[in-house]
């Protein structure tokens, strides 16, 4: 049985109190969302916190507000059910309910929340275990050692972001507000992932996200979010794609697009060359079938998990293609899969 290491717990009332509880913690801080997450690194060992600080009383963290002709904002101590059980989210910002629904299963979406999964950390195979399997074999960059077993001779840990929403904040061009010591700070939602697996986010010590704001959809966007894992609940993403394509009134041409990658980097990915083969063109099968190529050569999976890279990678391509498929009310191919 794996027990909880003994660490210091507050839940302060007041943001500005929790980010220099954070800061003066100096480093083995965290900020406790639902715990879905930290709580199984702090188990394992993974994360050996001092202070764990709860977000169970910053009120000002919490809940989904919509402001007609302007946009949503969401509290990130919100709970990822309350977005797809949120009227107005279903309505105005379906890709962002579509993308909740699937993290995991339906425990992790009632109390994982969404600023733990924004900043939910990388994962990999010889990462996410327990002390005595880690010490075993010996630690990797991610662990404070000096070698990464994935990428072996590289200088830098691959391990994969697969948080859900992401991708789909990011399709939908959200942005931050950011409190920290010194005040508040605004980022685009793209601006938190740092790109190394190791320390992937950017927030600085003693930052937490305080706000997620989604531009309210001035267009008729259709979207879709498509996730490739093992089973069809509890599971990370293998490969998830977020896509929203605004569509000409012939329902064919494709005026403008959004295609945004998870779980095959270390970062969630904007498939810009997926975007710039759609934006302007008929979505004909041969489009379609290059946009879905085009996604793949963005995606960079590592062996991080029990699936290849080179399969993940050929997911990508099929969930784009499926994608733009079911948005077009097109039938599934099937040699999906
Ligand atoms: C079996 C299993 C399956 C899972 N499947 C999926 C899946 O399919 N998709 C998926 O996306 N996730 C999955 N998860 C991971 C997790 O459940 C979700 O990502 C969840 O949303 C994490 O949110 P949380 O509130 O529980 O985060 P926590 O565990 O509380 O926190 C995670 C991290 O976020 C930080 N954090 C939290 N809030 C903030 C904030 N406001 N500002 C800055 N940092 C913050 C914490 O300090 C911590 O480092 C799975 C987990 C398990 C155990
Ligand atoms: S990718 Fe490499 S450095 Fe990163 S967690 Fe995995 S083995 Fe460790």
């Amino acid at each position: 049985m794996l027990v909880m290491p003994k660490f210091e717990y507050v839940a302060p009332a007041d943001v500005r109190e929790a980010s220099r509880l954070l800061l003066e913690a100096d480093g083995k801080g965290f900020l406790l969302g639902g715990g879905t997450d930290l709580l199984v690194s702090v188990k394992q060992r993974v994360i050996v916190p001092s202070l764990v600080v709860s977000s169970r009383r910053l009120d000002e963290l919490k809940g989904i507000r919509h402001v007609e002709g302007e946009g949503l904002y969401v509290g990130p101590a919100t709970r990822l059910h309350q977005l797809y059980e949120s009227p107005v989210v279903r309505a105005t910002y379906p890709l962002i309910a579509l993308a909740a629904s699937v993290v995991g299963g339906n425990l992790h979406q009632h109390m994982g929340t969404v600023g733990g999964n924004l900043c939910l950390d990388t994962r990999c195979w010889y990462y996410n275990q327990t002390k005595f399997w880690r010490e075993s074999y010996g630690l990797c960059f991610k662990q404070g050692g000096d070698a990464c077993y994935v990428a072996r001779g590289g200088q830098l840990c691959v391990a994969a972001y697969q948080g859900d929403t992401a991708a789909a904040f990011a399709a939908m061009q959200a942005r931050l507000t950011i409190a920290g010591p010194r005040g508040d700070r605004q980022a685009p939602l793209t601006d938190l992932y740092s790109g190394d697996g190791k320390t992937p986010f950017t927030l600085r010590p003693g930052e937490i996200i305080a706000q997620v704001f989604v531009p309210e959809p001035t267009q008729p966007w259709k979207v879709f979010y498509k996730k490739y894992r093992q089973r069809g609940t509890i599971d990370f993403p293998l490969a998830a794609v977020a896509g929203a394509l605004l569509l000409a009134a012939d329902g064919r041409r494709c005026l403008d697009a959004r295609v945004v990658l998870t779980g095959v980097h270390t970062q969630p990915v904007v498939a810009e060359r997926a975007i710039a083969i759609l934006k302007g063109n008929e979505l004909t099968e041969e489009i379609i079938q290059e946009a879905g190529a085009a996604a793949a050569k963005q995606a960079h999976p590592a062996k991080t998990t029990h699936d290849t890279p080179q399969h993940r990678k050929r997911m990508i391509a099929v969930l784009v293609q499926e994608g733009i498929r079911e948005v077009l009310g097109q039938p599934a191919s099937p040699s999906a899969a």
